[in-house]
């Protein structure tokens, strides 16, 4: 149950309450905002008279729920919003892996010429195996940081653990929870105490409920500005990286409150089919694309088979345009 209590109802009353419900509480703006269980059914009627609003839930995901909030929430990033009314559809392009700074630099001049404003690159890598390339970590966010200096761009960087999140919270501008990471509540509850826009990928093994659960541990911290990343799930199919949820995403769509971004790349794993996925992406009118793109990908660190070379990732942007139309999303 979500409670919104009255306006002027006394700190050590919500303290009491939040202790007996076994809650969690925050301040939204000037919000105290208390969320249960959603096994909690009834008002207590002993607080009945402190309750302004209250929600009865269906099942644990519940700020992030349509129920809750029947709209999409914005969040702002850099100059651009992304969710609520706008129908805007920000393209975050850029390298898997910050390399080097003549790469980043590279990627940085080709984005900008394009007037790509999202931009990604991993400093913290969570790889597969520890014998391979692992990123640069300080060292790679500073670079996008100069990036985001020299170009203007709102800057997305992943948060491998817990024990590097501050860094990637002073310099990034766009914390990414990478797919590997959903479940590290070090990286959850610490992207709860900062208001800087988080992007939660989905874990390849997750079910929907447990992917927007991670959601909650977010919000219920205090940090509205949550999205959420589509990028593939792992099926029986093998001949795919990963397969891409898109009836996730319409459940998603109709069932919470969040903006969705949608990656294409780790979800094929390949360079051949990201351009029509792409746009089939952009058909469901999403909020956001994460496209991996690398100067050179022939010599990429990490992702090699699936980062687009600068003239494909050029020509899906212009195949995207015209899908962006026909359903009023405005690429930004
Ligand atoms: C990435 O974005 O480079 C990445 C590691 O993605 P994921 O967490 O989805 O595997
Ligand atoms: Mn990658």
């Amino acid at each position: 149950m979500i409670i919104h209590t009255k306006e002027n109802t006394a700190a050590e009353v919500v303290s009491e309450m939040t202790a007996s419900l076994k809650a969690i509480s925050f301040q939204q703006d000037a919000q105290t905002i208390i969320v249960t269980s959603s096994s909690l059914k009834e008002v207590p009627s002993q607080y009945a008279e402190h309750i302004d609003e209250y929600w009865v839930m269906e099942s644990d995901i519940q700020l992030a729920s349509k129920s809750y909030l029947n709209e999409r929430r914005n969040v702002q990033l850099g100059n651009t919003t992304i969710g609520g009314n706008t129908n805007n559809t920000m393209v975050v392009a850029g390298p898997c892996s910050v390399e080097s700074e003549e790469q980043i630099e590279q990627s940085a001049v080709f984005m900008d010429s394009l007037g790509v404003h999202g931009f990604r690159g991993g400093a913290f890598k969570p790889r597969t195996s520890p014998y391979s390339f692992q990123g640069l970590g300080k060292e790679g966010l500073q670079l996008l940081a100069k990036m985001r200096d020299k170009y203007g761009f709102v800057v997305f960087s992943e948060v491998r653990d817990a024990t590097h999140v501050a860094d990637v919270i002073e310099y990034a501008d766009v914390i990414q929870i990478g797919a590997k990471s959903m479940y590290d509540h070090g990286i959850l509850r610490a992207c709860a105490q900062t208001r800087k826009p988080v992007m939660i990928k989905r874990g390849f093994g997750t079910s929907l409920q447990e992917f927007v659960q991670a959601a909650e541990f977010v919000l219920s911290g205090g940090n509205p500005n949550v999205i959420l990343c589509e990028r593939g799930i792992r099926t029986f199919e093998t001949k795919t990286r990963f397969t891409l949820d898109l009836c996730g995403v319409a459940w998603l769509k109709e069932n919470t409150n969040l903006p969705i971004i949608l990656d294409p790349s780790h979800a094929l794993g390949y360079r051949y089919g990201i351009s029509d996925l792409s746009k089939a992406c952009m058909a469901m009118g999403i909020d956001g694309l994460l496209i991996e793109v690398h100067p050179n990908p022939a010599v990429a660190k990490s992702d090699a088979s699936q980062q687009l070379y600068h003239d494909q990732f050029k020509q899906l942007l212009t195949e995207l345009e015209p899908v962006a139309n026909a359903v009023n999303r405005n690429l930004v």
